[in-house]
Order: C-alpha cells, then structure tokens, then sequence
C-alpha cells in the first residue's frame, strides 16, 4: 500500500496543525533527511528518538528504538544517558515515557496534535462521575467484608495520565494488549468486577479468551447517565466495559476477512485485540504488535497473510518478510492518522532546537497525577 499521495498532500498543510516555524516548511525530502541525520549526529548519545510501530517511514528511520508504548518508555528509561527522549508517538506514549523517565530527562512529543482517539475517549470527570455512580447503583467501591475489592479499575496504557492517576489511586492497574489477560486474572484473583478503559474491545476479547461469557459483561456509557444501564446489570455484571474504541482497528470488518478467504483460501488472518470481537472470532490468530510480528516471522516460507492493524506495521513487515506474502486487511489501508501527525519537518525542528539548547514541546505530567500514575504502572511492571 502506497501511502506517498497522501504524505505529498500532507507536506501542503503541515504547518496548519501545530506551527512551525516558516524555516521549516517546503523543505524537501533530501533536505530534511540530511539535516535530521546532523542534528541526531550533534546531539549524539544526550538523545535518543523512539518510534512507535505505526509511525510514519520518513520519521522511524531516525529512531533508536522501534516498538510498542511500554518496550518504549522502558528503552528509554535504559538509556539513562540520554538528556532528551523525543519519542515519535502518540500523548499518551509521552506522557508514560515521562512517568518512567529517570530524574534528568525530559521527553519532547514533535507535534502537540499527536493524540489517540481511544485516549480522548475517556476523561478524568467522566471517570468520577462513572465510580460515584456506580456506588450509588450499589456496587461496592471498597474493601469487602471479606478483604477483597468491590471493583477494580483496569487501564490499557493507551489512556492519559490522568486516568491512569485515577486508577492507581483506586487499587487499580495499567494493562497493555500483550499483557492484558495475566493483568485481568491478577484483577480477578483481588477483586469482584473489573471496570476495564477505555478499549471495551480489548476487554471484550481477552475476557471472552478466557471463558468469561459475554452474558457476564456490560457496556458503561459515559455519555449515558448511569452508564446506560441500571443497577442490576451494573451488580451482576463481572467485567463492565468502558464505551471506547480505537478508530484505526474498528475499521477491520468480518467482509473483508471473507474477501481475503475467498481470494486466498490457504491464507491466514492475524488481528489487533483492539478489533471488535467478530472480527477477531473470525480471524486465525490475535494479539499485540508484537505478538503480530512475531507470529508472522515465524510462519513458514509462502505463508499468505492478512494483517488487520496499522498499514505502516504491515508495509515494513512486507518488506521485512519477503518469504511470506503480506496483505492489509482493509483494502484502502488503515492509518492512524494522529501518529502520523509527527512528520519530519515536526522532528527537524525538536532536534535543531536541542542542538541550540531550545526544548520544544516538552510533556510533564505533574503531581500527584505522576505519583498516582506511577502506581498503577508500577503494579503491572511488577507482575
Ligand atoms: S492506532 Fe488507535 S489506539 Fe493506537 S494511537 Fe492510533 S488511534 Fe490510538
């Protein structure tokens, strides 16, 4: 999938979203590739650039590191030798990296319009607002008589800081879509119900995988008062699901996996969690990036694949992988259109401003949401 249509379209308004100084626009490829590698090269080992797995081409060849959120956060925290860590992600991976940082570090975003659909789908107050309701719908939001929790709160990484706050000050944990099924089974072993945020998708999936039956789950919501439900369904429900969702993966649909069938019998369809639950039923394998990569690299020579997640995933695992024929499941390509907001103009402009001694577009998540945060990072990092 060729998506240079759309970068060459994008390169016309780049400085529309976040602005950039006019020395920065219509450069042209060669310019900007050859005076990124400089500035990389003078800031040497005071930097270090980490690319998520969706970023955009002309941006990850610069990065040292390439990854999920979490292997992120955690190579840079590695790097301690690192002053800056322009992590070319989306907020919510900075904000982590900064939460896990050590003390003399300070991490850049490249463009402040970098955000997550799924993260903006779940905010501080609503997250109050759901907990007082709950108590008032009579579920318990404390200690039972029998020393476990009534509830507990359960985040994907993919949230901001602030939920994750929330979460961590209210015995909960932060799950990422690798880990997602030990982080439940360590919220069940302690509590009751599990309210899992903000991808009632990635809930949905790893507890149908582990035998939770759909009757035992329901939606919460947050635009609904009460959630949408009422108080019985709301106590006897073991998982309830926030009402959020990635707009990249729920683009994945169970015609496309019949198209593919049918134009390649012999082939094999792996899914991100974060996909609706039909379409992970009907796909072959599912699981994180990583879990994605994995599984295809080791797949024998030949095998045909269709990959349901961010298209520039699948094209560099295309390339990677020249034994096995690799297809996006979307035709037209899913691309997760805020990551690909950080474009190397944005990463020219971070580094320059480091070599001249300017921080642009630092992240600093403050206290006592750091602290909080840090909690519930703290406690899946620890499983
Ligand atoms: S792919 Fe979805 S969940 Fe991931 S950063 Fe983009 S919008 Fe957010």
């Amino acid at each position: 999938m060729d998506i240079k249509i759309l970068t060459d379209y994008e390169k016309q308004s780049i400085g529309e979203r976040q602005p950039l100084p006019e020395r920065y626009l219509r450069l042209s490829d060669d310019e900007l590739d050859a005076r990124i590698a400089a500035a990389k090269a003078t800031l040497g080992k005071r930097c270090v650039i980490l690319g998520h797995h969706y970023q955009r081409d002309e941006v990850i060849k610069f990065a040292d590191f390439i990854g999920d959120s979490l292997k992120l956060s955690r190579a840079a925290a590695s790097r301690t030798e690192a002053d800056y860590i322009v992590f070319c992600g989306v907020h919510f991976m900075a904000e982590s990296a900064d939460i896990l940082r050590a003390p003399h570090q300070k991490v850049v975003l490249p463009d402040l319009a970098a955000g997550c659909s799924m993260a903006d789908m779940a905010a501080e107050d609503q997250l109050e607002i759901c907990w007082r309701e709950l108590e008032q719908m009579g579920v318990r939001t404390d200690a039972l008589e029998n020393g476990r929790a009534g509830i507990i709160p359960v985040t994907y990484i993919n949230s901001s800081a602030a939920i994750k706050a929330f979460v961590g000050a209210h015995g909960g944990i932060v799950c990422t879509s690798t880990n997602a099924k030990a982080i439940m089974t360590w919220a069940w072993e302690r509590g009751d119900k599990i309210l899992m945020l903000p991808d009632q998708h990635l809930g949905r999936n790893t507890a149908f995988k582990m035998g939770v039956p759909l009757e035992e789950m329901v939606v919460w919501d947050p635009n609904e008062i009460y959630g949408g439900l009422d108080a019985e369904q709301a106590k006897a429900a073991r998982l309830l699901l926030w009402k959020g969702h990635c707009s990249v993966h729920t683009r994945f649909t169970v015609p496309q996996i019949e198209a593919f069938r049918k134009k390649y019998p012999e082939g094999r369809v792996v899914a991100h969690p974060e996909c609706t639950l039909d379409v992970v039923r009907a796909s072959d394998e599912s699981g994180s990036t990583e879990y994605i990569i994995n599984t295809v690299k080791a797949s024998p020579p030949g095998t045909i694949w269709a990959v349901a997640t961010e298209v520039h995933l699948v094209n560099r695992l295309t390339a990677e992988v020249p034994d096995k024929t690799i297809v996006t499941l979307d035709p037209f390509g899913c691309l997760c259109s805020t990551m690909f907001r950080v474009s190397p103009n944005h990463l020219l402009w971070i580094l320059e401003g480091l070599v001249e001694g300017n921080i642009y577009n630092q992240i600093t998540v403050p206290e006592p949401t750091r602290s909080n945060a840090r909690l519930a990072l703290d406690r899946m990092l620890a499983l």
